[in-house]
């Protein structure tokens, strides 16, 4: 599924609950940061030898793959409310990232 998918799909659940009157830019950006807090929750105090020997168990793993998505969903929208292509916006990004870090030989 690419962004564009992911688009449509959440604005159609979205609109199907009457909830697009709450999804304002400024709205959406604060829930994808408050969902990004919810994914550190699981990181708080452990180090990184305990998050990835923690993710062995399937109900973590899925429980901070929601907080990933959640995320995702929330920026995907932010998105779609201020008319930005994301995949556009990777792609550019990456080539921006790829001139601004040249592969050091
Ligand atoms: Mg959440």
């Amino acid at each position: 599924m690419d962004f564009r998918e992911l688009e449509k799909k959440l604005v159609a659940f979205r609109d199907a609950r009457n909830w697009a009157e709450y999804h304002t830019p400024k709205n959406l950006a604060i829930s994808a940061a408050v969902e990004l807090g919810e994914l550190l929750e699981h990181f708080q105090w452990e180090t990184d030898e305990e998050i990835l020997e923690a993710v062995k168990d399937p109900a973590k793993k899925e429980a901070i793959a929601d907080e990933i998505a959640d995320v995702v969903i929330y920026l995907t929208l932010l998105a779609h409310e201020l008319g930005i292509d994301l995949d556009e916006a990777l792609e550019r990004k990456l080539e921006k990232n790829g001139r601004k870090y040249p592969l050091r030989t």
